[in-house]
């Protein structure tokens, strides 16, 4: 089976008078259907390997492969091209358009996905089925939870139908019962075989997860579970 991700010494060194080692050389295979949580302190480097696993950043030196397919050196355009076909995105902070109802959310992932116009509203909706929010189609996000916003933006990145779903900090904002849900929400999604990494700071969120990264100072290692 083709391994979804193979990261082969990926580093990143942000340039500056005094240049910032964010990540230092990584190895990295997940398989599809794994379940990835990464942990570490503020400043460790979490959010930088996800936003290069992501192809929302380029790493300095290394070789990624996704889905077999070397995306390193992709031009700008042909990543966020990939980007928008095969990889689903959650952020802390939801990044949802409070002025549109949650189908125009999803709908707009499915624009840039290259899905024809006619079928949009109904694929969002499913999406939105999905996340067990059917009811709440044509809310605004102000008048919505953040449980679920949270949910809403995970439908947006579920609903391309991505190989990877990635999140940064996705229960960062909220309570801990709404994080409870959120985090149902990705134990059951990756029942049904989907691929999800998520940075995490929480020791318990991440104890969810099938396995876990740990960074310090832009090392990563992977930590085994003994029984
Ligand atoms: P985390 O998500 O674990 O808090 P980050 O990946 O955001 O950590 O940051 C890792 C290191 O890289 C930190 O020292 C941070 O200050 C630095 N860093 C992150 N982004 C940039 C950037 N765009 N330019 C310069 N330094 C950065
Ligand atoms: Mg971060």
């Amino acid at each position: 089976m083709t391994p979804l991700v193979e990261l082969r010494g990926i580093s990143r060194v942000y340039p500056a008078v005094r240049p910032v080692t964010a990540l230092r050389p990584t190895d990295l295979v997940v398989r599809p259907g794994d379940w990835l949580a990464i942990t570490g302190r503020s400043g460790s480097g979490k959010s930088t390997l996800l936003q290069i696993l992501g192809l929302l950043d380029r790493p300095t030196s290394g070789s990624y492969l996704l889905d077999g397919d070397d995306v390193a050196d992709l031009s700008d355009r042909d990543r966020t091209r990939l980007r928008a076909s095969r990889i689903g995105f959650v952020f802390q902070s939801f990044h949802l358009m409070a002025h549109r109802s949650a189908l125009e959310n999803v709908m707009v992932a499915l624009l840039y996905h290259g899905c024809p116009r006619r079928t949009r509203p109904e694929r969002a909706a499913e999406a939105l089925e999905r996340v067990g929010l059917a009811d709440r189609a044509l809310a605004l996000p102000t008048t919505m939870s953040g449980g679920e916003r949270q949910r809403v933006a995970v439908a947006r990145a579920l609903s391309i139908r991505p190989g990877l779903l990635l999140a940064d900090e996705p229960t960062g904002n909220l309570d801990s019962q709404t994080a409870e849900e959120v985090l149902s929400l990705f134990a059951r999604l990756n029942g049904e075989g989907q691929t999800v990494l998520m940075v995490t700071h929480d020791r318990d969120v991440a104890a969810r997860a099938g396995r876990r990264l740990d960074i310090v100072d832009g090392v990563v290692s992977e930590v085994t579970h003994r029984a």
